[in-house]
């Protein structure tokens, strides 16, 4: 049987869903939850913890567990966003070899996919424990803003994990699609997603089942994690205004202050007032130990966040705009992501929007369940499903003078393809180097690089003679590829990418691998576990029994001999116990097996013997 399943990589928490008997379904963990912390943790002896696990233990550990990876995934070393993240967060970032962003957990240095992966191996592992078989297929969902090169390293995370990803499809258009599935209906919507990290928004046209997006538009660094820091920065300033001492350099206390900041957010969604309370928050170095007590109302974190609300506003009307649409238009407005739980952001949005926005969707599972249902369809080649996308941003190339020229507008639906002819510029130039981008500014150095392509090999010849057509393609996955194409010859150009940032093939080849020898130890070890629990399981019951048994074969040499026998067994066992190891752990489950079934026999014969 084959599983194809669908997961929502969250910048806070992951889902996992899967499409069973026309049902889309989110698979719980082994905890019972839906949803898992996106939260990756090396403990002391260097064993890796996802999810709860690493949640668990994050106050106590802050300087090795990754949390909201996500706002760093094929991100630049140089950009605001790895600037911001590295200032803020408890975690070691450092540059990597290709410009990219790297994460130092205890003495190793990991890249962002491979963190996302052991996410989402973790989720696999969910949705393999769970289904009884392996899953092998999925479609990860990626913010509808997200550039090439992020959804390029997402891509590669679900290869490192061990996964295929069948397609990679945006989170709102997920939203929408488990929002409209099986409902036939002809609609207008906006879904207004704000999750941990990110922010989208896009305008979809529904109808007999064809789920188009007509505009898009977000910010992949605007989430719940920056009304945290308002929160915290709010909760540092009173705490240094009341003590006059700082705490931004006690890791610990900024762990406890992130979480509890979170908490007291989420908490004001349903009541008024709420207090944070952290004892013991930070000891100087005389000892002096300082503790906080402190109230805070909803209008107070209104006030501290309303702007961050605002500013998603704006982008929903810029987004309304591109789609020459009118709020009054829209039939439904759908919310997604844990973000809009708050008050304030339904209010806002249901006054920009002058509709109440839809409650039936659940925030935090919806884009999983489209992104099953999906996945389902890839599968089984559902033609009553369609999904038409966008591509977010506009694609192009830096010409002379360091302007950007647009080749692919933004909001074009995708797959799509552009064609550029270029032409040599010296006598005998063979080769020409092209600088593609992604972005709105005229200028190519506010936008964002996604690669530098080098055409060479091209024939000699006077300049301007040879003329090369480059056609830039854009898949439904919204990932960019380049061919190119000597116009005269009709010959296949080579064209060689330099990875400004991300992981090479060959360091993607490697992290594969170690991937799949980490999952077989781990494996391995679970069975060792899984035949100790049983065997110690197997020697308490035979011990409880043996005065029983003891008791029915009393006084008979057949009874001596068989209890020293099991007595002897039971013994082995838990010498094989104490090693550790899970050596000869079978044959030692064999022979209790064995002992407890002579057990059980002896007792049915007294109970027998008893009733007759
Ligand atoms: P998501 O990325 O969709 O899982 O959303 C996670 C974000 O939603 C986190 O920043 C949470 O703090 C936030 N969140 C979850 N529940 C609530 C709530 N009841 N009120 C406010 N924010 C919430």
């Amino acid at each position: 049987m084959e599983y194809v399943v669908g997961i929502d990589l969250g910048t806070t928490n992951t889902c996992v869903a899967i499409v069973e008997q026309g049902v889309p379904k989110v698979i719980p963990n082994k905890g019972g939850y839906r949803t898992t912390p996106s939260m990756v943790a090396m403990s002391e002896s260097s064993k890796r913890l996802v999810g709860h696990l690493a949640k668990r233990q994050v106050v106590t550990n802050p300087a090795n567990t990754i949390y909201a990876a996500k706002r760093l995934i094929g991100r630049k070393w140089n950009s605001t966003a790895g600037r911001t993240v590295a200032q803020t967060c408890p975690y070691t970032i450092v540059e990597g070899p290709h410009g990219d962003i790297r994460l130092k957990v205890r003495e190793h240095v990991y890249s962002v996919p491979e963190i996302s992966a052991f996410i989402l191996a973790e989720m696999k592992m969910v949705a393999e424990q769970y289904l009884g078989g392996p899953v092998e297929k999925a479609v990860i969902t990626v913010p509808a803003y997200f550039n090439d090169n992020q959804r390029q390293a997402t891509k590669d995370a679900g290869r490192i994990a061990g996964l295929e990803v069948i397609r990679i499809i945006n989170e709102p258009t997920a939203a929408a699609l488990a929002y409209g599935f099986g409902k036939n209906l002809e609609r207008k919507v906006a879904v207004y997603d704000l999750g941990g990290g990110t922010f989208d928004v896009s305008i979809l046209d529904i109808g007999h089942g064809v789920f188009e997006v007509i505009s898009t538009a977000g910010d992949t660094f605007l989430g719940g994690e920056n009304f945290d820091l308002r929160v915290m920065q709010y909760l540092i300033e009173t705490f240094e205004e009341e003590t006059g001492v700082a705490i931004r350099e006690d890791r610990m206390a900024m762990q406890r202050l992130k979480d509890a900041a979170e908490k007291a957010r989420c908490e004001l969604s349903n009541v008024r007032e709420t207090v944070i309370d952290l004892p013991f928050l930070h000891t100087t170095p005389s000892g002096k130990v300082f503790h906080m007590h402190e109230a805070l109302t909803a209008q107070q974190l209104e006030g501290l966040t309303e702007d961050l609300i605002d500013d998603t506003i704006k982008i929903c009307a810029r987004t309304l705009a591109s789609a020459s649409l009118d709020k009054k238009e829209l039939d439904d407005v759908v919310l997604v992501g844990g973000m809009t739980r708050m008050p304030l952001v339904q209010r806002k949005v249901a006054e920009f929007f002058g509709i109440e926005p839809c409650k039936g969707v659940h925030p935090d599972e919806v884009v999983a369940l489209g992104a099953a249902i999906q996945a389902a369809a890839l599968v089984d080649n559902t033609p009553e499903l369609l999904l038409l996308d966008v591509t977010p941003h506009s694609l192009g190339i830096m010409i002379v003078g360091g302007y950007f020229h647009r080749l692919i507008e933004q909001n074009t639906t995708i797959p799509t393809r552009a064609g550029h002819v270029f032409t040599t510029v010296r006598d005998n130039q063979t080769s020409v180097k092209i600088l593609v981008l992604q972005g709105e500014s005229d200028k190519a150095a506010e936008n964002e690089m996604l690669g530098e392509f080098i055409l060479s090999g091209l024939r000699r010849a006077p300049r301007g003679q040879v003329e090369v057509e480059v056609t830039f393609s854009i898949s439904v996955d919204g990932i960019v590829s380049v061919s190119a194409k000597d116009l005269e010859t009709g010959r296949e150009q080579s064209i060689t990418v330099t990875a400004t940032s991300g992981l090479t093939e060959d360091e993607l080849r490697d992290l594969v691998r170690q991937s799949q020898s980490y999952m077989i130890e781990l494996r391995a070890s679970e069975e060792i576990e899984r035949r100790r629990q049983h065997a110690e399981k197997l020697v308490d019951t035979i011990r409880n029994l043996f005065p029983q048994v003891e008791d029915a074969m009393s006084g008979t040499r057949f009874g001596r001999d068989a209890m020293a026998k099991a007595e002897a067994v039971v013994q082995r066992a838990e010498q094989d116990l104490s090693r550790g190891d899970g050596k000869g752990l079978l044959d030692t489950i064999d022979s209790l097996d064995r002992t407890l079934g002579m057990f059980k026999n002896v007792m049915h014969k007294k109970s027998e013997a008893a009733h007759r």
